[in-house]
């Protein structure tokens, strides 16, 4: 059944309340848009706090980010999801937010690439990370042009991450399943660092896409997501990694060329 514009203005406010109330946006941050028609994009306008919106406040935009209604001003931040809807004509809405945790991994300059747990394997792929570009101007959109196409979640360095769907509530759950993987893979690396899965079961979650009805654009490049055997370590009890300090490296040497006497 086809939603009305009244209904995608609720829905937009309520993933805006639940994107503020899991701590997601502070303030202003954020915006949520969803397209209504070839022509016209309803988006959340600049300056107000995403979890506090009414339905009215909302505006629309046309494909070039003019406004056409709507008494609010449209946000610095809109060429970002024009840019998406441009790329991919499947995509009927975008999410973007600062999510604390994979923000976190954005702003260390690390992407969501690791093969670790299945239903991001199946859902994702994984989640690249763009290069910075200052907000409001196209040093913002340039990074991401080569991940719109094979990705439906990116991180942007130094700023957030955006997600995109056949609806809202899609592209809501994308970017939950995305800070919930940044989450675990934070506890996985204070724990002495996440086990990758092995090439042929990343293969085989890849697979069962179809099963569960998953239309992710990514479908396992190389690199996406990284498999254990692209990490150079090998699978099936190969040798373990560790890590040694300076010092331990400099002992170890040391007594190594002691034990060949060439000292
Ligand atoms: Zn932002």
């Amino acid at each position: 059944m086809v939603k009305t514009e009244r209904e995608l203005r609720d829905d937009i406010c309520k993933i805006g309340q639940l994107m503020f109330q899991k701590g997601w946006v502070a303030a202003n941050d954020g915006n949520i848009t969803i397209r209504l028609d070839a022509e016209r994009i309803l988006a959340t306008p600049t300056g107000v706090c995403k979890g506090m919106m009414h339905p009215d406040e909302l505006i629309i935009v046309d494909m070039k980010g003019n406004k056409i209604q709507g008494r609010a001003e449209r946000t610095s931040e809109i060429a970002m999801h024009l840019t998406v809807y441009g790329m991919r004509p499947d995509i009927k809405s975008v999410v973007h937010a600062h999510p604390p945790t994979a923000t976190g991994f954005a702003t260390a300059g690390k992407s969501l690439n690791l093969a670790l747990l299945p239903e991001v394997v199946i859902g994702l792929g994984c989640v690249p990370l763009a290069d910075y570009g200052l907000p409001g101007t196209p040093a913002l959109t340039e990074p991401m042009l080569p991940l719109i196409p094979k990705y439906d979640a990116f991180l942007m360095a130094n700023h957030g991450a955006v997600c995109y769907g056949e609806d809202v509530y899609k592209a809501y759950f994308k970017m939950e399943t995305m800070e919930h993987f940044a989450r675990i893979q934070l506890v996985a690396e204070l724990l002495g660092g996440p086990k990758v899965l092995p090439r042929e079961e990343v293969d085989k979650l890849l697979d069962s896409r179809t099963r569960y009805g998953v239309k992710a654009k990514s479908a396992g490049e190389p690199g996406c997501p990284v498999a254990l055997e692209d990490t150079g370590a090998r699978s099936g009890g190969g040798e373990e990694r560790f890590y040694v300090t300076r010092a331990e490296l400099i002992g170890l040497v040391d007594e190594a060329i002691k034990a060949r006497g060439i000292n």
